[in-house]
């Protein structure tokens, strides 16, 4: 049966019917699965409308009742993360392990927000003059909205809403169109574990509906995250619309490996990264940079692994990556396989012939691939892939690794791999990155610290969660404070001048 999302408005689903609608589709037998509703300005009014009117009493409700809260929608969340891999899965296509390890990346994030008491604690100095105490107040900025990817249907959510309600404020959610189940049953999830209606709410849609949020006034802070010209519009016209924006955008991900590094660690390492949800990952690896003389060992290491990996169904458990999201997004990816080879690359792993377990024969399938001996000049160099699509480049030294590292307009990750502590040391510290991995492929940092690039990966000042995340959604307000004391000969008219 043909299923039918809509909105979640007011802590309810919408009810009413949608002008125009998208279709989801299930990756793995490449057939329409059902339909979503995109939202029109009206229905961007209603939610924005539910989330501003529900901000004053959520603004007001105590620390403690907000945290007891956001402990019981994360035992829910938790109770229910084998369903919501499942979900996830079978929408986005990747194998259900990756979903349900996507949900615990999620969960940690709550569980950080859980931790919102001592977050939001201010600063007191007491006397600063006679009698005057100055202290500072962190309060939320109202309504938020959040713009999220395919690729993470609901850790990518939860990198945002679970701090901005912690902090107090209001959230409207609108996911990618194309697998937008996940963020209503999260939605469902925090109305059993009683966020009053309103405080959290999802709009599905299209540019429609980013636009529509983008030029609300009662819109105050726009988090985004998802492929670079994407965010460089969200940040430009949100920003002009004068509302707090951060925006993260694409990447690509450069492994450098050093010759002194375990091959095989490093190699398995290129394939659980380049591989893992079959490459439409932002943390991805999509550049092994290989520092003479290992290149060639290297390759053949990776080839070896890469024969082994099945790919299947995502809720096969003998699979170890999925289809594609969409046809036309495995099409793209592929046509970089004939780009690349016309541009001088060596196809050394050909993922158009690899056999799939199970699965329709329509499904969006496009196996491993890893092309060797690219080169900036190339289109799979140059541009984000966001598909299993590993390439290859090869740097006579540290130095020439890290120049086209440092050439490449993105900065979002970058891994290095070697045994010696020195030239980690000093890739960490020249490396013009936002996160850094040294013998770990994909470093996203746990939910006490922040995520986000630099470069083209990022449009704003701020990243997502950890103490980033709790400045992004508060506003800091300075008070400074004196009372009379009548024990201490009352008036007192002693006051800094300076400022
Ligand atoms: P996308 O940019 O196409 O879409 C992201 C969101 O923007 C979706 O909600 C979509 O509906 C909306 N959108 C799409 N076109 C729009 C337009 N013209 N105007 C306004 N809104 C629009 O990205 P995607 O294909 O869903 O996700 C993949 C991309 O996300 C990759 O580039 C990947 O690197 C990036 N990503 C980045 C991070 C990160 O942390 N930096 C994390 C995950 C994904």
């Amino acid at each position: 049966m043909s299923k039918h999302v809509t909105h979640w408005i007011n802590g309810k689903p919408f009810e009413g019917a949608a002008e125009r609608r998208g279709e989801i589709y299930d990756p793995a037998v490449g057939a329409v699965s059902g339909s979503v509703d995109f939202a029109s300005s009206a229905e961007v009014d209603a939610a924005v409308a539910a989330a501003r009117d529900a901000f004053p009493g959520w603004r007001d409700t105590s620390l403690s009742k907000r945290t007891s809260i956001l402990f019981r929608f994360r035992e829910l969340v938790h109770a229910h993360r084998d369903e919501l891999a499942r979900l996830i899965s079978s929408e986005h296509g990747k194998v259900v392990a990756d979903a349900a390890g996507e949900v615990a990346r999620g969960l940690e994030v709550v569980e950080f927000a859980c931790g919102i008491p001592h977050l939001l604690k201010g600063g007191f100095s007491e006397n600063v003059s006679s009698r005057v105490d100055a202290y500072s107040i962190l309060q939320p900025v109202g309504v938020c909205a959040g713009i999220t990817p395919f690729n993470f249907p609901a850790m990518v959510p939860m990198w945002m809403f679970p701090v901005a309600i912690a902090c107090g404020n209001t959230f409207v959610l609108k996911p990618s169109e194309k697998d937008p189940s996940a963020a209503v049953r999260l939605a469902e999830l925090w109305s059993e574990a009683g966020l009053p209606d309103g405080v959290f709410n999802v709009l599905h849609g299209d540019k429609a509906a980013v636009d529509g949020l983008l030029e609300h006034p009662d819109v105050k802070a726009v988090s985004f995250v998802g492929s670079t010209p994407i965010a460089r519009y969200v940040y430009e016209t949100a920003a002009r619309t004068g509302k707090r924006v951060q925006a993260l955008g694409g990447a690509k991900n450069h492994m450098v490996v050093l010759p002194d590094a375990d091959l095989d660690l490093a190699a398995d390492a290129a394939v659980s990264a380049g591989f893992g949800s079959a490459g439409e990952r932002c943390m991805a690896i999509s550049v092994v940079v290989a520092v003479d003389p290992v290149g060639d060992e290297l390759v053949a290491k990776i080839k070896e692994r890469v024969a082994k990996l099945r790919i299947g169904p995502g809720d096969d458990p003998e699979s170890e990556m999925g289809p594609l999201v969409t046809r036309a997004h495995r099409d793209k990816v592929a046509s970089y396989l004939d780009s690349g080879v016309a541009q001088g690359a060596t196809l050394a792993v050909d993922g158009r012939g690899t056999p799939v377990l199970g699965g329709g024969a329509d499904g969006f399938w496009l196996g491993p691939t890893v092309l060797d001996h690219v080169t900036p000049e190339m289109d799979c160099y140059k541009d984000e892939i966001f598909g299993p699509v590993l390439s290859v480049a090869r740097a006579g030294s540290y130095d020439e690794a890290m120049r086209l590292v440092a050439a490449n307009p993105y900065g979002n990750g970058t891994a290095i791999f070697t045994n010696d502590g020195g030239a980690a040391r000093r890739f960490q510290n020249e490396v013009e990155v936002g996160m850094v991995g040294i013998n770990v492929p994909i470093p996203v940092p746990m939910a006490y610290y922040s995520f986000g690039g630099w470069k083209a990966s990022l449009f704003g000042d701020s990243h997502a969660h950890g103490m980033e995340g709790v400045h992004f959604y508060t506003r800091t307000k300075a008070v400074t404070a004196r009372w009379l004391d009548p024990s201490h000969g009352g008036v007192n008219l002693g006051f800094p001048t300076n400022g």
